[in-house]
């Protein structure tokens, strides 16, 4: 039995991980796919307190080492749910393990648009990751979706590579930082094609060829013509497993800085608990908070 298992290997469950190893206690961590989390997708962190600029692969790898050089366990199983008691019986896709104290830091996943051949395309033209699939369409035009400041980095990332760049946003104001706003408007191959939403996804040979936006104000509809959609348009939780035990909030598990959830033992940290800043380093502070109180309550 581990005195603490933590449930994803983002940031804040390695956090998390390394808080609890550093209070003696021993430790699983498990994740359904690679560690990381979604800072593995973003080309340059420039906001972390303290570096400057890093590649989120780097960041994450560098956080993944660290929790297993302080001793910390892996194990790439998905957590399908947690059974209370004074013993918790975690239940993942390959068996079950026991705990004195859970942290829930399952983060978050991208927003799909919900459009028709969306899924079908994906690996033909429509990704979630332009620095994983951004090297594909080098010398070609593409567009990304999103306000936030995925969408503003992937553009940004992407103007260094390709042809042309379009961004849709379904209003004229971004959600993402003004700073990274202005980045794009010096890049000439960058337009903003703004209040507006796509439509459809025009495909050929079984390939991407074109994305149908449409002017939310004016109705008025124009064919991009585009090899590649980037879709940035945020993320949604994924908390169902946990839902006997937690109480959700949209999906997000319900509680305060002291992640603390309705059920003693149980703490939840990071994108995936209701808060109002998601970003690297409250995600990081989430895990050491969720770190020591639950290897205070063990
Ligand atoms: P986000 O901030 O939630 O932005 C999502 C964007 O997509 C918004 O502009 C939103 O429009 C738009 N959107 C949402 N649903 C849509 C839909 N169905 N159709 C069209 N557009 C839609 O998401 P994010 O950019 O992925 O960022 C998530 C969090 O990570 C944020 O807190 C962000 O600051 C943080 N982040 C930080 C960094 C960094 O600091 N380096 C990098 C990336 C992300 P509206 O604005 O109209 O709602």
């Amino acid at each position: 039995m581990y005195d603490i298992i933590v449930i994803g290997a983002g940031p804040a469950g390695l956090s998390a991980a390394i808080y609890a190893r550093r209070s003696g206690k021993t430790v699983l961590v498990l994740e359904e796919s690679t560690y990381g989390g979604q800072i593995v997708n973003t080309p340059d962190v420039e906001n972390y307190p303290g570096i400057a600029h890093v590649s989120g692969f780097d960041f994450a790898t560098n956080l993944y080492n660290q929790a297993k050089d302080f001793g910390a366990e892996f194990k790439f199983e998905k957590a399908i749910g947690v059974e209370d008691g004074e013993v918790k019986k975690v239940k993942t896709s390959n068996g079950e393990y026991e705990s004195k104290a859970v942290i829930i830091a399952t983060g978050a996943k991208n927003r799909k648009l919900g459009l028709d051949n969306e899924e079908s395309m994906i690996g033909k033209g429509v990704s979630y990751c332009a620095t994983c699939d951004g090297m594909f369409f080098r010398d070609k035009n593409v567009a990304v979706n999103g306000g936030g400041n995925t969408a503003l980095e992937d553009a940004f990332f992407l103007s260094n590579y390709c042809k042309k760049v379009y961004v849709i946003h379904r209003r004229d104001e971004f959600r993402g930082d003004e700073k990274d706003v202005e980045k794009l408007r010096s890049k000439e191959n960058v337009e903003f094609v703004l209040d507006s939403t796509v439509a459809e996804i025009i495909t050929s040979d079984d390939h991407v060829s074109g994305v149908k936006v449409k002017n939310k104000k004016t109705e008025e509809e124009r064919v991009l013509d585009v090899d590649g959609l980037f879709v940035a348009i945020g993320q949604v939780p994924d908390n169902e497993d946990f839902k006997d035990i937690v109480e959700l909030e949209n999906g997000y598990v319900k509680a305060l800085e002291d992640c603390k959830t309705k059920t003693p033992g149980i703490f939840v940290a990071g994108d995936c608990r209701t808060k109002s800043v998601r970003q690297l380093a409250t995600a990081a502070a989430d895990g050491a908070i969720a770190g020591i109180a639950a290897s205070q309550y063990v």
